[in-house]
């Protein structure tokens, strides 16, 4: 696919931001790029600068910014994501989530773009309803410490759908599931991250609570493909995308284990609190509407992410 239209980003030094970036410049796109670096980094970009497709403003989307030129699709995907970042970074991680949804829907407005929102699987909260289809309202708790990020997403869906239906412009959401690959922060606190960062230098795999909540996993190429297949079809949304395959955090350090050929040791630590039990995608969505599934099971994507760690740590 070659194309000259031209795609914002926001969020476009974050660890999705930028495989979305990679994408698009891939496929012909012009992108513009914009991050505060508050959670992203240069690192993630630097090999497109030199691409003359490729533009890139330092802008914080929380406030509003004037861009000149034709824009025919703009991504939302600037937010803390990881739960210690946005415990650690609480008002940043609202606004972005508020403030910045608004002044990006309303640049997609001005110039009649295709909005897509990145949402989340913690739309769903602590969910009681599994696996979770896009018709469950959820069980979030507004005042613990992961409703900055919950209620912000849950706000930013909300709002997505008013400029929807007020101002009749073409939107979509997506719910993005846990996901790992290259790129992520080491220190970024969620468990991929961690685990192969202990793993790697010999330390025990800190294991939070007793084990057996459950993530499901996707590998960062299958969510951006589901992401283009979903800005490119007519489907609104919201629609989930994830890996609809689960694992106890037992048994994932198990398979972070064996991935890397040695055992370490497990150290067990409190539990945050409203830490979801259980998550794991109902996909069916997903498979009608835009004929998406996840192709690259975790032991591929583990390694990939383990090789990408050794040389980028
Ligand atoms: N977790 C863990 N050890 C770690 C980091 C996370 O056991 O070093 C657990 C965490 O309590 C949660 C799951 O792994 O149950 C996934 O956590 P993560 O921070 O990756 O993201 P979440 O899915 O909670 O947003």
């Amino acid at each position: 696919m070659v194309s000259n239209k031209t795609v914002l980003v926001t969020g476009a030094a974050g660890f999705i931001g930028s495989h979305l970036c990679d994408w698009f410049i891939g496929h012909g796109f012009k992108v513009l790029a914009l991050d505060n670096f508050v959670t992203g980094s240069m690192d993630n970009i630097a090999h497109l600068t030199k691409n003359k497709k490729f533009k890139f403003i330092k802008h914080d989307i929380s406030k509003p910014i004037l861009i000149p030129g034709k824009i025919n699709y703009v991504l939302n995907f600037a937010s803390p994501a990881s739960p210690v970042d946005y415990l650690n970074l609480s008002i940043q991680t609202m606004k972005v989530g508020g403030l910045g949804t608004h002044n990006a829907l309303g640049i997609a407005k001005a110039k009649g773009a295709i909005f897509l929102l990145a949402s989340t699987s913690e739309v769903y909260g602590d969910p009681l309803e599994h696996p979770q289809k896009e018709t469950y309202w959820g069980n979030v708790n507004p005042i613990g410490p992961r409703g900055v990020y919950d209620e912000a997403k849950r706000f930013a869906e909300a709002l997505t759908l008013a400029y929807k239906k007020v101002h009749k412009m073409d939107v979509k959401i997506v719910r993005i599931f846990n996901t790992y690959g290259p790129r992520m922060r080491l220190k970024d606190g969620r468990v991929v991250p961690n685990f192969i960062d202990q793993i790697l230098h010999g330390k025990p795999l800190t294991i939070y609570g007793d084990g057996k909540q459950t993530r499901s996993f996707c590998y960062v190429d299958d969510l951006v493909d589901g992401i283009t297949k979903l800005l490119f079809s007519k489907a609104t949304g919201p629609i989930n995308i994830g890996n609809p395959c689960e694992f106890s955090i037992r048994e994932f350090a198990k398979l972070v284990m064996k991935t890397y050929g040695g055992k370490a040791k497990i150290v067990y630590e409190p539990l945050p609190k409203d830490d979801p039990k259980q998550r794991r995608p109902d996909i069916s969505l997903a498979r009608k509407e835009l004929g998406w599934g996840p192709k690259v099971p975790l032991e591929n994507g583990i390694k990939l992410t383990m090789d990408w760690f050794k040389n980028n740590s």
